[in-house]
C-alpha cells in the first residue's frame, strides 16, 4: 500500500481515503462520493481495529462481510480497498499509541476510556500506510472527527481532514453498521435518539435556552421508550466539548443511548 501510494504521488495524482470499519451502508458511501469529488485515487480501508474496543465490548461480533463491501466500493468507483490484518497492524512487540490530554475525557471517553487512543493511534497508522491529501469522516461520529482534526493540528500532518453529514434512515434513524444488531422493537426505541434531538431543537426555537431544562426534556423521550439505558445526553461547546449552561452560541447536542445491549450515537448542532 505504501508503496502504491509513493507511485501515485509521483505521478502527481491525489489521494483520498475513507477510513471504515466496513459493514458498509449509505453514510459509508457517501463519504467514498465526497472523497471521489477531491481526488484522483480513492482508497478505503477495511479494518475492524481491536485497539478501539474495550473490554467487553463487540470486538468479536462486529458485523463484517468483506464481498459485499467490495462490491459496493466498486459500485461507488473507488480505486482501492486496504484490508490490512490485526496482526500486521499490530505486531509482536508493538507498543507505540497517539493520545489526546483533553477531548477524550467527555461524552462518549467517559464510557470508553481507551477509545480515543485506539482511534487515533489506528489513524495515524493508517496516514502513513495510506498517504493521503485528503480523508473524509463522518459528523456522526462528531467526537472522533474533533479528535482527528485536533491530532492532524497538533502533529502537523499535511492532510485536510473533511467533516460528511450524517445519513440517516427515512425515519430518521442514524445509519450505523451496528443497526444491524437491533430487532424490530428495538429498532423503534432506536428512534427516541433522533426525536429527542429534533425535540430540543424545537424547544429551543421555543425560547427554552437553559440546558439542564433541554436535557431533561429529551431524557424523559428517551426513557419513555422500551430498553433504553441512556449512557450520557449532553449539551457542550463543539469545539471543546466542555457542557454549556444556556445555549447563546451554536452548541453541539450530543448522545449515547444503550438499547438492548446496542450503544447508539447520535448529535447535531443547535443554533440559538
Ligand atoms: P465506521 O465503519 O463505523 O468506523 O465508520 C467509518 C466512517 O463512516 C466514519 O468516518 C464514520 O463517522 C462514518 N459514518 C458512519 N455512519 C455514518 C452515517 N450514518 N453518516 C455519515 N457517515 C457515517
Amino acid at each position: 500500500m505504501q508503496t502504491h501510494s509513493e507511485q501515485t504521488r509521483q505521478l502527481d495524482h491525489t489521494i483520498g481515503f475513507v477510513p471504515t470499519m466496513g459493514f458498509l451502508h449509505e453514510g459509508h458511501l457517501s463519504l467514498i462520493h465526497d472523497a471521489r469529488k477531491r481526488a484522483d485515487e480513492v482508497v478505503v480501508s477495511i479494518f475492524v481495529n481491536p485497539t478501539q474496543f474495550g473490554p467487553g465490548e463487540d470486538l468479536e461480533a462486529y458485523p463484517r462481510d468483506l464481498p459485499r463491501d467490495i462490491e459496493l466500493i466498486r459500485q461507488e468507483g473507488a480505486d482501492i480497498v486496504f484490508t490490512p490484518k490485526p496482526e500486521e497492524l499490530y505486531p509482536k512487540n508493538f507498543q507505540t499509541f497517539v493520545e489526546l490530554e483533553k477531548l477524550p475525557a467527555h461524552l462518549c471517553g467517559i464510557s470508553r476510556p481507551t477509545h480515543f487512543r485506539g482511534v487515533a493511534t489506528v489513524v495515524t497508522k493508517l496516514f502513513n500506510i495510506v498517504k493521503p491529501h485528503v480523508a473524509v469522516f463522518g459528523q456522526k461520529d462528531f467526537q472522533q472527527l474533533a479528535v482527528i482534526r485536533r491530532m492532524v493540528q497538533d502533529l502537523n500532518f499535511d492532510i485536510e481532514i473533511i467533516g460528511a453529514p450524517t445519513v440517516r434512515e427515512p425515519d430518521g434513524l442514524a445509519m450505523s453498521s451496528r443497526n444491524t444488531y437491533l430487532t424490530n422493537e428495538q429498532r423503534v426505541s432506536g428512534l427516541s435518539l433522533y426525536q429527542s434531538l429534533q425535540k430540543v431543537q424545537e424547544l429551543l426555537k421555543n425560547g427554552i435556552k437553559n440546558t439542564e431544562e433541554l436535557i431533561k426534556a429529551a431524557s424523559e423521550l428517551i426513557q419513555s421508550y422500551p430498553e433504553t439505558q441512556i449512557d450520557y445526553v449532553s449539551i457542550c461547546d463543539p469545539d471543546t466539548l466542555e457542557d454549556l449552561p444556556i445555549i447563546d452560541r451554536p452548541a453541539l447536542m450530543a448522545l449515547a443511548v444503550k438499547v438492548g445491549k446496542t450503544r447508539l450515537i447520535d448529535n447535531m448542532i443547535l443554533n440559538p
